[in-house]
């Protein structure tokens, strides 16, 4: 490197350790506070990831969209944010609590395969999934449990030689009695877990909050290890800390994951992390509120458990997704629809509209403005995408700005919202006038196929219709033509 590289990097270093405030609601004071990063500069960021014995839903999908625009918000302030989301491919019992059948068998006798193999299908359909919804998946580390059995054990024989753990026929179980900041997250300090169908009562389990780290093999267990305490399979609290922990340090910046998890999964990573390292395990918690699909909880059971691949089914763009969910605050509980999504999609398409056109009157020049001050004040405070969004629009509406200011602020909007603002997908929405007229007759046909609520044949006049290179949204004003070939 010549000197003057040298200096020009140090300078480029000065600068980007030179990074802004971002402010972050934590759960753990339950207020807004300033994010300050231990290192300066770095951030170091770990969210619970899925338990990959079936495909995402769009609830799960909501947390990392969360999770990747807060990393999108430091990255622009001026941080470099190391991420890691776990894979869970072991120890996560059907309920959440000790009991109960884990979740990889059910997904490996479903599917009559083992479970690594269903650990591998629906990891690699996850990230396929993320990555289309914009999340850049190349800069997050996705650890398996299965390959962090060692440090798991490790974990737990220090937290049994501290103390903290006591050994019964099951197992080996976190003493919760042992750890009196027990429940700091979420006020629920005291409070006692009820035993009932969500917390069935374990055997010599000595209080209801004590969790295991271990478990004992049952015979027909298809996973299971050696351990100083028996061949078994880990706990599921376990890996995050132990993972959070052999990739991001003792110590971290930001923990994320819904808001399900802030009870049990994060007070107990908390006590086993706390306990075992004896300084504090995370300085930011921040948790995504949940979306509910067609005003109910999502499950499988009420056959409401929409995928990314539904929404493509549909002829939505993944990216319609990122935009409804972006219309939302985090904190706040969202409700989807198929409406709900049309709306978002069209609002979306409009702005890949606006984008192409000012691309061409800007030629890819910017320029400050204070639209583009109010909209980087806006996603640091706590990352308020439904007004920052409104300050795009109102800026993108307004003739006070230049084509070189509004393509600046398009430029901060992309960074924060990654949805490909800068690189519109190549397909435009088609003015009736020029609907050839086959692919006319296949709309009215299919219009009259929906009202006749024949699905099925809707469902197939639409997949003539992308064919011929058409896509169809139903917006409230009824269908939407896109042509996804130019
Ligand atoms: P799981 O695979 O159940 O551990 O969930 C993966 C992530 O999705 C976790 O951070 C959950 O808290 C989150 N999550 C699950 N369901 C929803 C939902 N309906 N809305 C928002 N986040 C959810
Ligand atoms: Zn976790």
């Amino acid at each position: 490197m010549s000197w003057i590289a040298r200096i020009f990097g140090k300078r480029n270093d000065t600068v980007r350790r030179a990074h802004t405030q971002v402010f972050l609601t934590n759960t753990l004071s339950n207020a807004k506070e300033l994010f300050i990063s231990q290192k300066p500069g770095v951030a170091t960021m770990y969210s619970c990831g899925p338990t990959v014995y079936g495909r995402a839903h769009i609830g799960n999908l909501r947390a990392y969209v969360f999770a990747d625009t807060l990393a999108r918000v430091l990255t622009a302030a001026g941080y470099r944010v190391h991420r890691v989301i776990n894979i869970t491919d072991v120890g996560h019992m059907v309920g959440d609590g000790d009991e109960g059948e884990d979740k990889m068998q059910v997904g490996a006798r479903r599917e009559k395969k083992s479970p690594e193999e269903i650990a591998d299908q629906y990891t690699k359909l996850f990230i396929e999934d993320i990555d289309e919804l914009g999340i850049n998946t190349r800069d997050i580390n996705f650890p398996r449990a299965t390959e962090y059995i060692r440090e798991q054990i490790a974990l737990a024989k220090t937290l049994e030689e501290k103390g903290f753990a006591y050994r019964t026929p099951d197992g080996l179980y976190f003493d919760t009695s042992r750890f009196p900041a027990y429940g700091k997250l979420g006020n629920r300090q005291g409070v006692e877990l009820k035993e009932g169908a969500r917390v069935p009562l374990v055997k010599d389990k000595r209080h209801p909050n004590d969790f295991a780290l271990w478990r004992m093999a049952k015979p027909d267990d298809l996973q299971q290890w050696d351990s100083p305490w028996g061949r078994g399979n880990p706990g599921w609290h376990i890996e995050c800390s132990a993972m959070s922990r052999s990739l991001l340090g003792q110590e971290i910046d930001i923990h994320t994951g819904g808001e399900d998890h802030i009870s049990t999964h994060h007070n107990n990573e908390i006590a086993q992390s706390e306990a075992a390292n004896g300084r504090t395990f995370v300085h930011y918690w921040l948790h995504n509120a949940f979306l509910t699909v067609f005003g109910e909880k999502v499950a499988k059971s009420l056959k409401n458990d929409v995928s990314l691949p539904d929404v493509s089914a549909k002829g939505f763009h993944p990216l319609a997704l990122r935009y409804f969910f972006l219309q939302a605050h985090y904190r706040t509980p969202l409700s989807f629809s198929w409406d709900a999504l049309a709306g978002a999609s069209e609002a979306l398409n409009r702005l890949w509209r606006i984008a192409r056109e000012l691309a061409e009157e800007s030629r890819g020049k910017n320029a400050p403005s204070e639209a583009r001050v109010r909209f980087l004040a806006a996603m640091r405070d706590d990352l308020a995408t439904p007004q920052a969004l409104g300050i795009l629009w109102d800026t993108l509406r307004s003739e006070e700005y230049t084509p070189e200011e509004k393509w600046g602020l398009l430029e901060d909007a992309e960074a924060h919202f990654g949805l490909s603002l800068i690189h519109p997908p190549a397909s435009r929405t088609v003015k009736e006038a020029e609907v050839p007229g086959e692919i006319q007759n296949l709309l009215i046909r299919r219009e009259a196929a929906r009202a006749a609520k024949d699905f099925a044949e809707a469902d197939r006049i639409r997949g003539d219709i992308e064919h011929s290179g058409y896509r169809v949204d139903d917006g409230p004003k009824g269908p939407v033509l896109t042509r996804t070939t130019l």
